[in-house]
């Protein structure tokens, strides 16, 4: 198999634990050499409520959000932003190729396999990103792994978020509404949103503030970057 972002060799030498054990082999689609530029965020000292590393307790983005009711408190996430995630996401979303997708399928799958939610949904691109890109790079990224529902729609905001500065960014007015399909889950379900990358976390607490204000209680976050 080929590396999905450099087209090097992969070597997927199995364990043999992982033979003789049966257990599930999540395939890997990324190379070794650009693993070593990723920044995984385990075990840093990350903020509890958003995972930013190296915190050291709630960190400065999450004490903004402090005198707000209903804010996000253990967003999850893999990978800290870091030069490789920006170029990965400039060739994935701004230069569509969807087939990169697939890239951190490995860790997200096992993360997956150590997490469980009763739905899980996902943060969906504008329409208008919709037909400009051919495809909604959230959904893609995550729709091999879970089974994803459509609950939230997106409304066409002046401009992308990626093209505000931090401060327009927090003043974003609430994005989204809710699908009819979001009235048919019951209320004690557990939730799961999906985001690509928790950047101040508006986008993210706008998804969450809709599932509180429609009465649910176990909702969970996740990015693969903080
Ligand atoms: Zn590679
Ligand atoms: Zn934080």
């Amino acid at each position: 198999m080929k590396c999905l972002n450099c087209g090097n060799a992969i070597n997927n030498n199995l364990k043999i634990k992982e033979i003789f054990l049966f257990k599930e082999i999540v395939p890997n689609y990324i190379c070794n050499l650009c693993r070593q530029e990723l920044a995984p965020l385990a075990g840093r000292n990350n903020c509890p409520r958003c995972s930013k590393p190296e915190s050291e307790g709630i960190c400065s983005d999450c004490r903004m959000w402090d005198d707000k009711s209903g804010i996000i408190n253990c967003h999850q996430a893999l990978f800290e932003y870091n030069q490789f995630i920006h170029s990965y996401f400039k060739l994935y979303k701004r230069y569509g190729d969807v087939l990169l997708a697939r890239l951190f399928y490995q860790d997200i799958k096992n993360w997956s396999l150590r997490n469980h939610f009763d739905v899980v949904t996902y943060i969906p691109a504008s329409k208008s990103h919709l037909q400009a890109r051919g495809f909604d790079p959230v959904y893609e990224l995550y729709a091999d792994i879970f089974d994803l529902q459509s609950l939230l729609i997106k409304v066409d905001a002046d401009k992308p978020q990626a093209q505000k500065n931090r401060n327009e960014r927090l003043r974003t007015p609430q994005t989204f509404s809710a699908l009819p399909a979001l009235n048919q889950i019951q209320k004690e379900a557990r939730i799961l949103i999906l985001d690509d990358i928790y950047t101040t976390g508006r986008t993210l607490m706008h998804a969450h503030d809709i599932f509180l204000t429609a009465g649910f209680q176990k909702i969970s976050t996740f990015s693969l970057s903080r």
